[in-house]
């Protein structure tokens, strides 16, 4: 999927906001949804997406719906950093497929990071064990 692909209404995270696929939910307002990611790279990874702004990338996001969704990426990296205490956080956000973006629906990565502990490779492996996800939500809506 190139950069100038046009959005696709049944990707994964559309198929999330509507309730078809299930989702460990961190966070969720009118315009706003951030949830766990099921391929963590590390204890609390998760994402942030704006739930109507149809946009697969930065390149085709409404300026207003952009800053929606970096305000709350903020709001919840801050969670992640009161609820976990990792020793960074990492943001990321992918465009294109040889960028490293498998999902098309504009989304950002909050990944903390433990000294002495590698992150996990990008999009793969198996998927986290939801009891444990939960667990680690929980102490991350705590701090919201
Ligand atoms: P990107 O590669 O930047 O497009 O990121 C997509 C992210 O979505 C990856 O980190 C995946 O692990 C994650 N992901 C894929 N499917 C799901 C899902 N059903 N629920 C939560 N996260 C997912």
């Amino acid at each position: 999927m190139m950069l100038d692909q046009s959005y696709d209404p049944e990707n994964i995270f559309a198929k999330i906001i509507c309730g078809e696929i299930p989702s460990v939910n961190l966070y969720e307002s009118d315009s706003i949804l951030a949830f766990m990611d099921v391929f963590p790279q590390s204890e609390g990874h998760c994402l942030v997406i704006h739930k109507q702004a149809t946009a697969t990338n930065l390149f085709d996001v409404d300026d207003d719906d952009l800053a929606a969704l970096t305000a709350a990426v903020k709001k919840v990296a801050q969670a992640v950093r009161d609820g976990l205490a990792p020793d960074g956080i990492r943001i990321a956000q992918f465009n294109g497929a040889p960028a490293g973006q498998t999902v098309y629906h504009l989304h950002f990565h909050v990944i903390p990071v433990y000294e002495g502990r590698n992150l996990g490779a990008h999009a793969s492996g198996g998927p986290a064990d939801t009891e444990q996800l939960e667990k680690t939500a929980t102490k991350i809506r705590a701090a919201l």
